[in-house]
């Protein structure tokens, strides 16, 4: 990996606990600019606590963590310009139409008008959301939400971007936009951190992939060659074995 003072997420032996739930135990992560990391994983495995721990919306009980050079936990207004995040919740105004998402996420990132705008028609476009951009975030489908969220994240083009689950939700054409997006914003520096079950997608987008298992990194690996990542995932992690279900 590239020379570590300029690693974006430097993670070493982190866990986190909630009261007696052991959610991430020793976890180590390197993340230099350019390059994508994506944690794969069961539900409940801790990958979006890691990426609520990188944005500072959860605290390490032990390990160290330095993200865009900085703990997260004592950094402030200037180290969030860094980061964009599309949280799991989408975190959406009921009351903010589409378009007005993303007016506010310039405003707050510090853009001008004339920038915000800018890159507003273009994803807007992208991501064909430009027939829904006046309706209320209230009145929008889970994917038109979806990608509203992942707009904001990506308006003021962040050093790194954390994503949780940016496919779910998108129609396929969507997922393509998406995906060309970020193949783009990390060829020009930008460095990734997804959480994704859409292991194709993950495929294209990925440098290294990290399984996630009940809170630790059971496997990591840049490529997977026999049978894809799909395949791979299933040696690693069984499907539980159908039972008779004579009622079915
Ligand atoms: P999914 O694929 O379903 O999104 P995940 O891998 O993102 O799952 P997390 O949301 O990180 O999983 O959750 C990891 C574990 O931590 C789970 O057991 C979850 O129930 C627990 N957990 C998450 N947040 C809290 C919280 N605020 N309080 C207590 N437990 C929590």
């Amino acid at each position: 990996m590239a020379n570590s003072l300029a690693n974006l997420v430097e993670c070493r032996g982190v866990a986190i606990r909630y009261g007696d739930l052991r959610a991430l135990e020793d976890f180590d992560l390197t993340l230099p600019p350019g390059k994508a990391c994506a944690l794969i994983g069961p539900n409940g495995a801790g990958k979006s606590t890691v990426l609520k721990l990188l944005a500072g919306l959860e605290t390490e009980s032990a390990g160290s963590l330095l993200v865009n050079g900085k703990r997260p936990q004592d950094a402030g207004q200037a180290w969030k310009r860094d980061i964009g995040l599309l949280p799991e919740n989408l975190a959406l105004f009921d009351a903010l139409t589409v378009a007005e998402h993303l007016e506010l996420s310039g405003e707050l990132y510090g853009l001008s008008r004339n920038e915000t705008s800018m890159r507003t028609e273009e994803l807007l476009t992208l991501l064909s959301l430009g027939e829904g951009r006046d309706r209320f975030a209230a009145a929008c489908s889970y994917g038109m939400r979806k990608k509203t969220a992942f707009a904001m994240a990506l308006l003021h083009a962040p050093k790194l971007l954390l994503l949780d689950e940016p496919f779910e939700g998108l129609d396929p054409a969507s997922c393509e936009s998406v995906l060309a997006v970020l193949l783009r914003a990390k060829s020009g520096g930008m460095g990734i951190l997804v959480s994704s079950h859409m292991l194709m997608h993950v495929e294209r987008l990925a440098d290294e992939v990290v399984l996630l298992d009940r809170g630790r990194a059971t496997w990591r690996g840049a490529t997977v060659t026999e049978g894809g990542l799909q395949e791979h995932y299933l040696r690693l992690i069984a499907a539980a074995p159908l039972p008779p279900m004579a009622w079915l």
